[in-house]
C-alpha cells in the first residue's frame, strides 16, 4: 500500500497532530529559545496553534487552499516574534499555490517546499548556515525533491524530508547565529539547537508520522 494524494480530510488530520505536536513540546522550544533568544518561541508556538485546532473543526467542507491560507493567517496573527510573520507567511504561500487543486500529491510537494523556501528567504534575507529555521528548510526541500523524483509515495516522500530535517536540526549545534535576536550571543549559541529548527522538524517529523498513518489500515479520522 501506499498513500498518493492528500485530501483536505488528512490534510486537517495533519495539522490537528502537527498543532498537538507543537503544544506539548512549548516547554523544550522556549528552553532553546532561551539560550538562543529571549525565550518566548514555545509559548508563541503554543498561541498559534491553539488557535488553528480550535478553526480546524469548521473547515472540513473547505478546500486545500482556503485551510492553509487560514492556517497562515492565525498563526501569522497569534504568535507574535519573527515565528509570527514567518510561519504566517510560510502556510499562506502554501495556500497561494495550491489554489484550486483538490488533492495534493507527491510531484506537488517540492514546488510546495521550494515556494515556502523562497519565501523564508525572501523575508528574513537568512542563507543556509545562518542557523535559523532555513537550516531545516532547506535540506528538507532538497530531500523532499530528490524522494519525489524517485517515488509517487507521500509515505516515503515525506520520510524523506523528515530524516532530512532531523540532519538540518542536529546541524544547527555547530553553527553561529547570524540572523534574530539569537545574533546578539555570537559564539555563545554554539553547541546549542536553534528554536525555529527545531519547531519546523518537529512539524515535519509529525506531517511525516500522520502519512504514515495514513497508509494503516485503521485509517485516522479527520478532527
Ligand atoms: P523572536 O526572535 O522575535 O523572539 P521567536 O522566538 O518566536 O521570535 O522565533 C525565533 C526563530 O525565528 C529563530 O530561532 C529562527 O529560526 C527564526 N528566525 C529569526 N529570524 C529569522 C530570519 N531572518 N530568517 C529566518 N528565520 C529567522
Ligand atoms: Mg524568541
Amino acid at each position: 500500500m501506499a498513500v498518493t494524494a492528500l485530501r483536505t480530510k488528512d490534510i486537517l488530520y495533519i495539522l490537528d497532530e502537527i498543532a498537538t505536536e507543537i503544544i506539548a513540546n512549548k516547554e523544550f522550544l522556549t528552553e532553546i529559545d532561551s539560550i538562543g533568544g529571549d525565550g518566548d518561541h514555545g509559548v508563541n508556538l503554543e498561541r498559534g496553534f491553539l488557535g488553528v485546532q480550535r478553526q480546524l473543526e469548521q473547515l472540513r467542507d473547505k478546500d486545500l487552499s482556503t485551510i492553509l491560507t487560514l492556517v497562515g493567517s492565525t498563526l501569522m496573527s497569534s504568535i507574535g516574534g519573527s515565528a509570527g510573520s514567518l510561519y504566517g507567511a510560510l502556510f499562506m504561500k502554501a495556500g497561494n499555490v495550491y489554489r484550486g487543486k483538490e488533492e495534493i500529491m507527491a510531484v506537488d510537494l517540492p514546488i510546495i517546499f521550494q515556494a515556502c523556501e523562497d519565501t523564508i528567504t525572501s523575508l528574513g534575507r537568512a542563507k543556509p548556515g545562518d542557523k535559523t529555521m532555513l537550516d531545516v528548510l532547506h535540506p528538507t526541500t532538497e530531500a523532499v525533491s530528490n524522494a519525489a523524483g524517485e517515488s509517487s509515495d507521500l509515505v516515503y516522500v515525506m520520510d524523506e524530508g523528515a530524516k532530512a530535517a532531523r540532519i538540518g536540526l542536529e546541524n544547527t549545534k555547530s553553527m553561529i547565529a547570524r540572523k534574530g535576536r539569537a545574533m546578539y550571543l555570537g559564539d555563545r549559541t554554539l553547541g546549542h539547537y536553534d528554536a525555529g529548527a527545531a519547531s519546523l522538524c518537529l512539524m515535519m517529523e509529525s506531517a511525516a508520522r500522520s502519512v504514515k498513518k495514513l497508509d494503516s489500515p485503521d485509517k485516522p479520522r479527520a478532527p
